[in-house]
């Protein structure tokens, strides 16, 4: 039996849900799950209700984190076609801007050139004034994260360009995408990208089987696209889950008339670590590729400082079973259910106490913090 000892990862990509729908997660569950999955740094998304689109809803949420978070947290503003770009007060104190410009839940959708065009130009503005986020300069404004997909790619990767604006594409799922970042990347361009486990372990071919429990935004890719991901693990920052839970019933789960529109979206934070680690057992990874993306990736793209006395220790050479009833998220589900994986968190220490144990959370309430408060 082989411990190893890891940094805290970072997941990049989440989604607590609070305000507005804490029957799926709050930053209470949520962050149990983090720790349970070896997570130490979550960043928030603002697609809740009501979104985070204004310096009033942000503080809120952050009032929220900071008296219930288990783990750190940052916290994304939101551009919204409602209250437009009322976040740039608060720019700094935000890990970044998220624009959705593809299909995703909830109502932040962002269609129009002139909207696109006004969210970029006054972010850029904020970021020439302020500087961007770095362990340089911990006072400035974080990257503009998109989720683009197909042609809103390369607008995307204009407008970021154009504006000189670091700009990170979440959740990348197709080979014209990536191997279009790559090319950017190479020409110079402030971008970065991330991809999920269950976009590099999950294909078209599991769609049938998991039904809604499979359905998610972007929607799982054929084989080829799916290999394209891993043919260009290079160009890939950062490992992210897109946690985003939903109950069972809203999925259709066990309930005797299904509903119309079940919402997409999966919960991934306690997964993928062991999901990671078992591409290491098989081969197809090494621990120095996740640490990279799980920890100095997100680190160098949002500007996340190195947490002070923390790790997490992880059993790596005993194989057990992933089952949603070990599932610490509200939801209690995952959709690698019954799938066999190698890596188990026995042990989380954040700055120097042990917060989580032998399948036990022992954080309290407010033991984590939210990233980037002190600049304001
Ligand atoms: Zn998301």
């Amino acid at each position: 039996m082989a411990l190893i000892r890891l940094p805290g990862l970072i997941d990049a990509h989440v989604h607590l849900r609070e305000p507005g729908y804490e029957h799926k997660e709050d930053f209470g569950s949520g962050t149990a799950a983090a720790l349970a999955g070896g997570v130490t740094v979550m960043l928030d998304m603002p697609n809740t209700q009501p979104p985070t689109g204004t310096p009033e809803q942000f503080f809120t949420k952050v009032q929220l984190a900071q008296a219930k978070a288990l783990c750190d947290v940052g916290i994304f503003v939101g551009a919204t076609t409602t209250a437009l770009d009322a976040y740039l007060p608060v720019a700094a104190a935000a890990c970044g801007l998220k624009i959705y410009v593809s299909d995703t839940f909830g109502s932040l959708r962002i269609e129009e050139l002139s909207l696109l065009h006004r969210f970029f130009r006054g972010w850029a503005e904020r970021g020439d004034a302020l500087g961007y986020r770095s362990a340089a300069n911990p006072t400035g404004i974080g990257p503009i994260a998109v989720h683009a997909e197909e042609l809103m790619v390369p607008v995307c990767l204009a407008l970021s360009h154009l504006y000189a604006v670091p700009l990170h594409i979440v959740h990348v799922t197709r080979r014209s995408e990536i191997e279009l970042i790559c090319r950017a990347k190479e020409r110079g361009y402030p971008v970065t990208c991330e991809v999920t486990p269950h976009h590099l372990f999950l294909t078209t071919e599991d769609a049938a089987r998991l039904g809604t429990l499979g359905d998610m935004r972007p929607r799982l890719a054929p084989p080829d696209d799916v290999a394209a991901m891993w043919e260009h693990m290079a160009v890939f920052d950062i490992f992210a889950t897109d946690h985003a839970p939903h109950t069972f019933a809203e999925k259709g789960i066990g309930v005797p008339v299904a509903p119309p529109n079940p919402p997409p979206g999966v919960p991934g934070v306690e997964t993928m670590l062991p999901l990671l680690l078992t591409a290491v057992h098989e081969g197809r990874l090494t621990i120095d590729d996740i640490v990279e993306r799980c920890v100095a990736g997100p680190q160098r793209v949002y500007g996340i400082p190195a947490q002070p006395d923390t790790w997490i220790e992880v059993e790596v050479d005993t194989p057990y079973t992933l089952r949603n009833e070990a599932m610490l998220t509200r939801v209690g589900w995952t959709p690698f259910a019954g799938q066999e994986v190698f890596g188990r968190v026995e042990r989380v220490i954040l700055r120097g106490r042990e917060v989580f144990a032998d399948g036990k959370i022992l954080a309290a309430p407010a033991t984590g913090r939210v990233l980037f408060q002190e600049t304001n």
